[in-house]
């Protein structure tokens, strides 16, 4: 498997910009509703903000239930899109998953209540009020995490060429 393309729509971007706004300095995160658009490439259709149970603090995120399940029964109803994934948010660090994310995702596609062999982990921040994110692939058959390309191109982050 190469290269696998993943794109937010505008409103998810909203929501997420909304809920990092508002939880500072503290994580916060939820489940990710989407739909695989093409062979390889996935649309992010919808997020829960799952911090209903109070769990979080500077450095950990764990999301609650209540919020992603009704998210999920929604979508499921209206044939828009199903569960692909997790996201939450780095406020004071990269956007690397951590260990201790990577042994949660592996959980998930290991986990047979969630049924699914593959799973995205979307993290988060903000800089300067705008979203910053990076996307990596999980697949039961891989064993080793794909980077997620960002669908369309983000624009340019360091362009301190002088020019
Ligand atoms: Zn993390």
């Amino acid at each position: 498997m190469s290269k696998i393309t993943f794109k937010i729509t505008p409103f998810v971007k909203h929501k997420i910009e909304r809920a990092l706004g508002k939880s500072g300095d503290y994580e916060t995160g939820g489940i990710l509703i989407g739909k695989k658009i093409e062979d390889k490439s996935f649309e992010l259709i919808d997020i829960s903000i799952s911090d209903e149970d109070n769990k979080f603090s500077i450095s950990t995120f764990i999301r609650g239930i209540k919020k992603s399940d009704r998210l999920l029964r929604k979508h499921f109803k209206l044939k828009s899109g199903y569960y692909i994934g997790e996201w939450h948010s780095h406020p004071k660090y990269s956007l690397i998953p951590s260990p201790q994310d990577v042994a949660t995702m592996f959980g998930i596609i290991e986990d047979n209540n969630y049924g699914v062999s593959f799973a995205i982990l979307l993290i988060t921040k903000l800089n300067d009020n705008h979203l910053d994110y990076q996307g990596y692939f999980f697949h039961k058959s891989l064993n080793r995490i794909i980077v997620l390309e960002k669908s369309p191109a983000p624009k340019t982050q360091y362009n301190k060429l002088g020019r």
